[in-house]
């Protein structure tokens, strides 16, 4: 006999945490499935980065205003999501200034508290950095990190209080529809029904769509982190940085680390079952060499960790969303390792269309399947590129 339910969730990371948590504010009552554990795919490594500089406006404004649950996590969903506000800067290489003056006025338009700050500024404000290259840069004082393990728990904490179930081990197998409708999945554990189900499944989320005869353009993408111990001399908490010359992003971490990324060489096409426990050869090298010429008195820090994790990318390095193929489908993935700061908003809107037939907080329209097939690829009108290379 098969499990009934109003929707279905396949993925148990922070989008299918955070639908869960909107569906029920919304009175349907979703059972979220995950082939392991809660926040087992790009979630649990997620570097957690919150902040609103985008050169694409729809995904400033989901950022946007996912950041007004972020810094009022307690009253919005309940619990410590683990907000530090740490100050954000964004630098940019010197041929992309112009394009850095106008996405800030963009955020200003929108109310996002952002400014245009010079090198001298950045000394100020960060002593250890080296800012001979810095002409201007982006700064948005309240923007920081945030715990992706603790918001999605605490996402699927209060959506259980509301009647939604989790239900971790168990795999989806298939998608049924009947006459071109949804009424369906075939698990590991047994068959689910529902008028509705949703494609929450990151880095798995191609193969998972396949299931129900809709091919979607979603490539895997594997990115390597590490946290570096600062030396004493740095003990001073930085500001959080994505540094487009060093094709690097980087910020503290409590215990006096600071965790780095790097923007280039993030292998595309893997198995998303790959090794996450250790990086790639050459990453730690490489994130090193950078980190030092940032902060050049990082060379007396040690390495703590690394490890790696796989993210679903798209031809355009933006998310999909909203639905497509059989009635009762729906898409929440592709998130091209940047989906994390934007999953309140993403959830708000995914529960609003799908329950009011329009998203209503942000349009997400723009980020809906078809754009791939019409041509109409996202880009900012003050386009940075691709951050991913
Ligand atoms: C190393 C790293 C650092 C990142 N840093 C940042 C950052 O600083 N800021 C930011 O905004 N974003 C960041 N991202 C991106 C962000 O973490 C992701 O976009 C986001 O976590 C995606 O969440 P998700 O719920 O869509 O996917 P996931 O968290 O991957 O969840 C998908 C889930 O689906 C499950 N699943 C798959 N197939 C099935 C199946 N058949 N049946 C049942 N369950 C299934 C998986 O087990 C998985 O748990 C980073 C990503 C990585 C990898």
């Amino acid at each position: 006999m098969a499990k009934i339910s109003d929707v279905l969730i396949i993925g148990g990371g922070i989008h299918g945490a955070s639908l869960a948590f909107h569906l029920i504010k919304k009175n349907l009552r979703p059972i979220v499935i995950e082939r392991k554990f809660v926040a087992a795919g790009a979630t649990g490594r997620s570097s957690g980065l919150v902040r609103m500089h985008y050169d694409l406006e729809p995904e400033s404004r989901l950022a946007w205003r996912s950041f007004q649950y972020f810094r009022n996590w307690e009253e919005q969903v309940g619990g410590n999501c683990g907000f530090r506000r740490t100050g954000f800067l964004q630098f940019v290489e010197q041929d992309l200034m112009d394009h850095l003056q106008a996405n800030v006025q963009l955020h200003q338009r929108i109310g996002i508290p952002s400014f245009l700050i010079d090198g001298d500024d950045v000394k100020r404000l960060a002593p250890s950095f080296s800012t001979d290259d810095i002409g201007l840069a982006a700064y948005e004082p309240e923007s920081g990190y945030a715990d992706p393990n603790s918001c999605t728990r605490l996402f699927l904490e209060e959506a259980r209080k509301g009647g939604a179930e989790v239900i971790q081990d168990c795999e989806v197998m298939d998608i049924i529809s009947q006459k071109d409708r949804i009424s369906g999945v075939i698990t590991s554990q047994g068959e689910f029904s529902a008028p509705i189900v949703v494609n929450a499944a990151g880095a798995w989320a191609a193969h998972v769509s396949a299931m129900a005869g809709v091919n979607l353009p979603i490539d895997t993408w594997r990115h390597d982190t590490m946290f570096i111990r600062r030396p004493k001399a740095l003990s001073l908490e930085h500001p959080t940085v994505i540094d487009f010359p060093n094709s690097m992003y980087f910020r503290p971490e409590t215990g006096g680390l600071t965790l780095v990324g790097l923007e280039d060489q993030n292998p595309i096409g893997e198995s998303p079952d790959g090794d996450t426990e250790n990086t790639k050869p050459g990453f730690i090298e490489r994130a090193i060499e950078r980190i030092c010429k940032r902060i050049p008195g990082m060379d007396e820090g040690s390495q703590h960790s690394a490890h790696g994790g796989y993210d679903g990318i798209t031809p355009d390095q933006r998310a999909i969303l909203g639905s497509a193929g059989p009635e009762g489908y729906y898409l929440v993935c592709g998130f091209s390792g940047t989906g994390f700061k934007i999953a309140p908003a993403v959830g708000e809107c995914m529960a609003e269309l799908i329950v009011d037939g329009q998203a209503h907080t942000v349009d997400i329209s723009p980020f809906r399947l078809e754009r791939f097939s019409e041509g109409r690829l996202l880009k900012g009108e003050h386009s940075y590129m691709n951050i991913w290379h």
